[in-house]
């Protein structure tokens, strides 16, 4: 017997009757119907609420009632899954938060680049390594890092791995974000992994000595602060919606309207925001806050077809632009693409990734950004929606809670010659605990200007 499609059955027909870039060539088709068979069996990962909710803290960033701070890895690794890593990353995401809260006294909507980021879009199909062309690393969810030809063939049951390590990080992050790690009375206790010579160390300690100040004031006064916001966090979770199979069989219909329950706000990316292509069909369709990359070739037309299909009822929080030009461009591309959308009546979430367009290789060889381009792309986001009167309301960095050396510059001066020390990363290169916290003080005194 076969029953009436369900809406996200319609849902995946749709997406899969248009031109999809970035997807891998599975090598048996009928492998991957059987992988989005089990995952569309299993729980969703978030629910529906959640999302909503994120989306009002989204409305609140829209309109300068909030911040947002989206973080974390490029690329998430199987093999990250750990408890240390996954506490890393979360610290230093509390760690930037309470330095922006602190420092311009307005509330951070934290959203992790995790338990998700396990697909990666490539520039080529292959790359050399070692001298061998191999087909590319395209996120554990497909194929491993590993550079041997039978390692990279794309395999659909990764992504019953990516669903079950989203599952284990999103657990963590839930606990630690309510089972009393996030509370505002371990302030300090964050900073305690911090490398002990580090600037920031100092810098942050001292903000922490007032917080504390603060709070013993307030406790004085009466003030229950174990219960309510100070004793726990909203942390949500995002990623970049690219595999399609992954993606569809995890929206689900909830209240009427249909959800992708991978997580809580999903991006499609600058290379597969094709106004006719199934990235753009996928986001259009679903009810939870989303996001779209804009590059430094995006024409003020191309961003206002993006806001008109994603963003269909000028809803504020609905859609979030994540504008990554470059630190040299971001003051010629960046106002007249602000200017249209406003002017359309969108009230979308204006957000600055300043590492994507700022990436280069390195004498030695290294992917790399520095940390000084990175501060001047956010430096020169913030001077165009001050000058146009609008809202910056976030930025969007990758970053890690470990002492790599990835990025260069930044108060411990890292240079080429420091790249092979600690360079991890399983595709871009990430800010470092440092790095990370250093921009969060410099962004902090930008929104307090702003
Ligand atoms: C990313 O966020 O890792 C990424 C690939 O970004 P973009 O789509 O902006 O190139
Ligand atoms: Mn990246």
């Amino acid at each position: 017997m076969t029953s009436k499609p369900s809406a996200s059955d319609k849902l995946r027909a749709a997406c899969a009757a248009l031109p999809a870039r970035q997807q891998p060539e599975w090598p048996d088709a009928a492998e991957v119907e059987r992988v989005s068979d089990e995952l569309r069996a299993l729980p969703p990962l978030v629910v529906a609420t959640e999302c909503d909710q994120l989306r009002d803290r989204l409305a609140a960033a829209a309109g300068g009632e909030a911040f947002l701070l989206q973080g974390g890895d490029c690329a998430e690794t199987f093999a990250s899954v750990t408890a240390e890593q996954v506490r890393a990353k979360v610290e230093v995401l509390l760690q930037m938060a309470v330095v922006l809260t602190y420092g311009a006294s307005v509330p951070v909507v934290k959203l992790g680049r995790i338990a998700g980021q396990y697909a990666k879009p490539r520039s080529n199909g292959t790359e050399t390594v070692g001298g061998v062309a191999l087909p590319s690393y395209r996120g554990d969810a497909v194929n491993s890092a590993e550079p041997e030809e039978a390692a990279r063939r794309p395999d659909p049951r990764r992504m019953l791995r990516a669903y079950n390590a989203a599952a284990q990080t999103l657990n963590l992050v839930r606990a630690y974000a309510t089972g009393g790690f996030a509370g505002l009375h371990r302030v300090h206790a964050w900073n305690a992994d911090f490398v002990g010579s580090s600037p920031m160390f100092q810098r942050y300690e001292d903000m922490a000595a007032d917080i504390d100040r603060a709070l013993a004031f307030m406790r004085a006064c009466g003030v229950d602060l174990e219960a309510g916001p100070v004793g726990s966090v909203e942390l949500f979770a995002s990623h970049e919606a690219l595999l399609l199979a992954y993606e569809t069989a995890l929206v689900r219909e909830e209240r009427g309207r249909l959800y992708d329950l991978s997580g809580h706000l999903v991006w499609v990316g600058e290379r597969t925001r094709q106004l006719d292509g199934a990235h753009v069909e996928l986001a259009s369709r679903i009810a939870n806050p989303v996001a779209v990359k804009l590059g430094p070739t995006t024409t003020p037309e191309d961003a206002l077809a993006l806001a008109e299909r994603l963003d269909p009822d000028g809803d504020p929080g609905r859609l979030s632009m994540v504008v990554r030009t470059g630190a040299a461009r971001v003051r010629d591309v960046l106002p007249p693409i602000v200017e249209k959308v406003e002017a359309a009546g969108h009230r979308v979430v204006w957000v600055c990734d300043p590492m994507h367009g700022n990436t280069f290789e390195s004498a030695n060889g290294f992917k790399t950004r520095r940390f000084d381009d990175v501060v001047e792309e956010v430096t020169g986001f913030f001077e165009v929606h001050r000058t146009l009167g609008t809202v910056p309301g976030g930025v969007h960095v990758e970053l890690t809670g470990d002492d790599v050396t990835e990025c260069l510059g930044g108060s411990h001066a890292i240079g080429d010659e420091h790249l092979p020390f600690r360079y991890e990363t399983a595709c871009d290169p990430r800010l470092n605990a440092s790095q990370s916290l250093e921009l969060a003080f410099l962004v902090a005194e930008m929104l307090q200007r702003r």
